[in-house]
């Protein structure tokens, strides 16, 4: 069997992570999530990275940092994960969810602005694929209307828009770290904030709503409660485990990215059949390798692709249930049809991508997926 996923270990790993354990020294905020947090920000120029638990801490600090109260409204992508918008909905927000691109299954960044009312707070994008939004567009909105803008960036690790580093153009940005990621360490993510005039605040959360931070630094003689916050700091475990990863990340995307290729050239033919629809990814934006996926033109057929490719042993999987219209959600949405979030929902497939894919597997793969398909369109 061809898994979906396989983490990739660095070798590096144990070692970190003994280190951390002799140190004796491992609740959050310790030497390895300093190191972490310094080579994430030397390495794209962000001003400020706070290691979290996951990608949804880091959505649920944005949540609280941007004081969201019941009554705001809050516009976001509903081909999405549902953290996205928990963290929002956590906090009383109404949700506006935007439909996808015909092209790409990230937002479509024209349908934006007719949402916006007197009571919008924030939009939150999300770069799926580690695909850019269009972010002019985004902030240009933005602008005009006084909002906020959070980058859900879990997949968009080393992936830049014009050049600019991913999950540091809105006011803030989250990665993930969880092990379906491109860089991981199980569970774990990050908050890039953005805006200087949140960075002290965004201290305070991260540590349960003190000023330990600033205690530490000297710059306070006692720690006090002085704000909400919650738990958010990661082990110095999970943060030597991250390290390793980190350090290897050149490495680790040049890999995803080759093997990524691969796909794109040996799916080809397919691509020209018109028998799936290939990934696309503007100009603007980059591939960072974190996923293969394509579109079938119906959703049967991507369920009997999968399946088709299942009984030959590669594991094939689809994506995101539209939000708007899951089971929680379903009442709650204003109604409005969103037909291409339903589409990539219902014809989207995703194949294997890790680091040790071997290039003969995606060759068996891409031999394999027109043998499917035309077994599909035969019956
Ligand atoms: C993976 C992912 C998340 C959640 O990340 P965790 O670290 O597991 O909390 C959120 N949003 C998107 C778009 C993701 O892909």
């Amino acid at each position: 069997m061809i898994n979906f996923n396989v983490p990739y270990l660095t070798g590096k790993e144990q070692e970190y992570v003994l280190a951390a354990v002799a140190r004796k020294k491992l609740s959050g905020n310790g030497e390895f999530t300093a190191k972490c947090q310094r080579i994430m920000e030397q390495r794209a120029g962000f001003k400020r990275v706070l290691l979290t638990t996951s990608c949804t801490d880091a959505l649920e600090m944005c949540g609280l940092l941007l004081d969201i109260r019941p009554g705001d409204e809050v516009i976001m992508p509903s081909f999405t994960f549902v953290s996205t918008a928990n963290a929002f909905i956590m906090r009383g927000a109404t949700i506006r969810f935007v439909d996808s691109r015909t092209d790409h299954p990230g937002m479509d960044e024209e349908a934006i602005e007719g949402l916006v009312t007197p009571h919008t707070k924030a939009i939150v994008v999300v770069h799926y694929a580690g695909v850019a939004c269009d972010m002019d567009k985004v902030m240009a909105i933005a602008a005009k209307h006084g909002l906020h803008v959070v980058e859900d960036a879990a997949q968009a690790i080393a992936a830049s828009y014009k050049g600019r580093a991913l999950g540091g153009i809105g006011t803030l940005g989250a990665y993930s770290f969880h092990e379906t990621k491109n860089i991981q360490c199980g569970e774990g993510g990050a908050l890039i904030v953005n805006d200087p005039a949140l960075a002290a605040r965004a201290e305070i959360i991260w540590e349960k709503g003190t000023n330990r931070s600033a205690f530490w630094r000297g710059e306070v003689d006692k720690y006090n409660w002085v704000d909400v916050g919650s738990s958010f700091l990661p082990s110095e475990i999970n943060a030597a485990y991250l390290f390793a990863q980190l350090e290897e990340q050149d490495a680790i995307q040049a890999r995803r990215i080759a093997l990524w290729e691969r796909y794109h050239l040996g799916l080809k033919p397919c691509f020209e059949a018109g028998s799936l629809i290939a990934p696309h990814v503007p100009d603007f934006a980059m591939n960072n390798g974190h996923m293969f996926y394509a579109v079938c033109p119906d959703g049967p057929a991507r369920d009997r692709l999968i399946a088709g490719l299942k009984a030959r042993g590669i594991h094939a999987v689809f994506h995101y249930q539209s939000l708007h219209a899951s089971p929680y959600f379903a009442t709650k949405h204003d109604g409005r049809n969103l037909p291409q979030a339903d589409r990539y929902s219902e014809c989207l497939v995703r194949f294997p991508l890790y680091h040790d894919l071997e290039f003969t597997e995606v060759d068996r793969i891409c031999a394999a997926v027109p043998e499917v398909i035309e077994g599909i369109l035969q019956n």
